[in-house]
């Protein structure tokens, strides 16, 4: 790879300092490569001239590029707004106006110096009655020597006011980027792609790519382009992290886990209440199987809402604590936290474990103590939010954390904990409730090993799911009277709308009074975005112990909160919800062993697209089925999840909208990996240049490579 595309562009003499500098801040790009990989965010079709007649007969075609000359022009109007230029432009015995509504003089001018000379036009057409105009077209002097010059596709440029103030045109960008690719062009001995894989897929080169990213000679050729550059991207990332991966597998010692594992099998053979299903035995399995590889754990445990990662996870836990480790489950919420400590307590106590609940809100004094316990090695287990991270919390002998619903877990916080184990890193096992399609996930979670619990429990009854119209409010309201009758509770959700909080309020407020008026007779309680955490909290937990029976909230109810008699879930406006969202709220009933339901209420008038998400509802409890459907619906960016991690690290690709781009890459990235993991075959050695780029603090790849 040549150094040189890596300089900052301000750094280069193609443009003055200021100019680069101003791109590098107004693009937000810093080196060489970045400005060549800077989309041009349009193109203008200069392919062809256009005749008057062409144009009379088809003027949907809306920009055009003519030779011509203009014989008269005159002003109309008067004043600042009313003021406009009007030319007289002729092709033959043809004629069509140009008008221009600012710069009046400027163009006079212009025009004065080129009247009656053949010059080329182009901007967009518009037809009046029978009359052709175009406003503000670009005027060029036209000369025979120079017709071919004329027919090109120009690529037009983000700018802005302090771009143009600069003097930064589209000309001057493509001169530069020309400039810089004559420059780099002699270097570029080899591609940046494997040519097997370029001729397979029929691939730019990186040079002609680029080349044709910038001076296109067809639209074709642009698309061709963009196709090759975002390949590589995509194409880079996840190689980068699976050798990442790789390597870390090779080199990454993990705290020595011991294959005799006492408590785990008395546990297991004798204390579990119900049979592990198939998918928990092969998601333990693959656990196992790292802890006992002295490579340090990476996993992430993908498992629909009550597929029973809970006791996964437990079992995982018991694995390190035979060996005479402590491990730490850390929840996102104090409410989680707690209800962890809860499920969890009640397995430890059956073989007789330590377990100690830490969150915020208790005294210095408790913590301390808890704190105290947990240097000494008399706690085996302990349940926490991120107070566990605090420097105060310290571990005799910390061998695994348990992160749920890690996308709420920033690295640093991550990092803090490993420094919590004076060795060597604990292992870690991160739980997510948020099913990704099998296809986004690599893109996603490349740096982590992934098990996917796939099978519910058996004997779970289906929640049972209809779609109702909002005028249906009365047969709502009866149908909670009769669950309520039987002793169940019910949630009533509202979508957050995010423009307005004040909107939201009103919206969940309306519904609150609404059910106090139509079911008098019962608890109601209201959770919204505005709440203090430890109001909230206080609801959830009076809802837990059923001192309300309805709960109306706007989706700020916790991911994971279990209240297994809850058995009616209504979703008002469920149209405004996204599917895996709608599956996550979903999932918040049917935990229990009663049956239960899920009301979706919408208007009657609904896109065909909520159509197609509210049909999938009804249809299916597969929450991973569900997310390719909306995976299928809307694109990877609406993939809870994607937008945040997903495309951050991308200069020209975009998950969302690239997904057919990003399985190929994938596909291919597999195949590689599989026919040469170590990448020592002479046709893939142009792959080293570009990781170890891709890896500036890695630099272990130079072992394997
Ligand atoms: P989640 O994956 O959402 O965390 P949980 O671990 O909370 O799911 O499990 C949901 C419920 O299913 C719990 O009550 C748990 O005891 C029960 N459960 C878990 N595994 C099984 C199984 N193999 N057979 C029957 N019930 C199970
Ligand atoms: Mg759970």
């Amino acid at each position: 790879m040549i150094e040189f595309l890596h300089t900052p562009l301000s750094k280069t003499n193609f443009l003055t300092y200021q100019q680069a500098s101003l791109l590098e801040a107004e693009w937000r790009i810093e080196t060489v490569e970045d400005f060549l990989l800077t989309q041009p965010h349009r193109y203008e079709d200069r392919t062809q001239f256009a005749t008057v007649e062409q144009l009379m007969a088809d003027y949907t075609k809306k920009d055009a590029q003519m030779i011509g000359k203009i014989i008269a022009m005159q002003t109309v109007g008067v004043g600042k707004y009313k003021k406009r230029l009007v030319a007289q432009f002729v092709q033959g015995n043809m004629q069509i106006e140009l008008i221009w509504f600012s710069a009046v003089t400027q163009v006079q001018n212009i025009i004065n110096r080129y009247i009656h000379q053949p010059i080329v036009i182009y901007g967009k057409v518009e037809r009046f009655r029978n009359q052709i105009t175009i406003s503000h077209p670009r005027i060029e002097i036209y000369t025979k020597t120079r017709h071919d010059e004329f027919l090109k596709i120009d690529a037009i440029y983000p700018s802005s006011a302090k771009l143009k103030k600069m003097k930064i045109t589209d000309t001057l960008l493509r001169r530069t980027v020309s400039q810089i690719i004559q420059k780099i062009r002699p270097q570029f001995t080899q591609d940046t792609l494997p040519q097997q894989t370029r001729d397979e897929l029929k691939l730019y080169t990186y040079l002609q790519a680029i080349y044709a990213l910038h001076f296109p000679k067809t639209m074709a050729q642009a698309k061709q382009a963009l196709r090759r550059l975002k390949f590589e991207e995509l194409f880079y990332a996840q190689l980068s992290s699976a050798v990442r991966r790789y390597d870390h597998d090779q080199n990454s010692q993990g705290l020595p886990v011991l294959d005799d594992m006492e408590k785990t099998s008395n546990f297991t053979k004798n204390h579990i209440p119900f049979t592990l299903t198939g998918a928990q035995r092969r998601v333990l399995a693959d656990i196992h199987g790292d802890l006992i590889s002295t490579k340090q754990m990476n996993r992430l445990i993908q498992g629909d809402v009550g597929s029973g990662k809970t006791m996964v996870a437990f079992i995982a836990q018991l694995m390190v604590i035979d060996s005479g480790y402590q491990t730490a489950i850390i929840a996102p919420t104090e409410i989680l936290a707690t209800q962890h400590f809860i499920n969890f307590s009640q397995y430890a106590n059956k073989i007789g474990l330590r377990i100690e609940l830490l969150k915020g809100s208790r005294t210095k004094k408790q913590k301390e103590e808890i704190a105290q316990q947990l240097h000494q090695g008399e706690i085996d287990i302990i349940v926490g939010t991120h107070a566990l991270l605090e420097d105060y919390v310290q571990f005799k002998k910390l061998g695994m954390v348990v992160i749920d619903e890690q996308h709420r877990f920033g690295v640093e916080q991550r990092e803090k904990l490993w420094r919590k184990s004076p060795v060597l890193p604990p292992h870690v096992l991160i739980m997510t409730a948020t099913p990704i399609p099998r296809t986004l996930t690599m893109a996603m979670y490349g740096d982590l090993d992934v098990s996917i619990i796939d099978e519910l429990p058996p004997g779970r009854k289906p929640i049972e799911t209809r779609h109702m119209y909002s005028e249906q409010m009365g047969a709502v309201y009866n149908f909670l009277d009769q669950e309520i009758k039987k002793g169940r509770q019910a949630y009533m959700v509202y979508p957050l709308i995010e423009e307005s909080e004040a909107l939201d309020l009103k919206h969940v407020q309306q519904g609150f009074e609404d059910l106090e008026r139509n079911l008098p007779q019962y608890q109601i309680a209201m959770l919204h975005g505005r709440m203090k955490n430890s109001e909230k909290d206080e609801i959830m937990n009076a809802f837990k112990e059923k001192k309300y029976h309805i709960l109306v909230s706007t989706t700020v109810i916790e991911v994971g909160v279990d209240v297994p008699n809850a058995s009616v879930m209504v979703i008002e406006e469920a149209n405004r919800f996204g599917l895996s969202q709608l599956h996550q709220i979903r999932g918040r009933v049917g935990r229990g062993g009663n049956q239960s339901y899920c009301l979706l209420l919408t208007d009657h008038k609904l896109s065909a697209e909520s159509k197609v998400r509210i049909k999938a509802m009804v249809d299916s409890q597969d929450g991973f089925y569900l997310a390719e459907v909306d995976l299928k619906l809307r694109g990877a960016g609406n993939v809870e999840g994607v937008q945040q991690s997903g495309n951050a690290a991308y200069k020209i690709s975009n998950i969302s909208t690239d997904l057919p781009i990003l399985q190929e890459a994938n596909r291919r990235v597999n195949l590689l990996l599989e026919s040469d993991p170590l990448l020592r075959e002479p046709q893939h050695l142009c792959l080293h240049d570009k990781l170890k780029q891709l890896t500036p603090k890695a630099k272990r790849w130079s072992k394997i490579g």
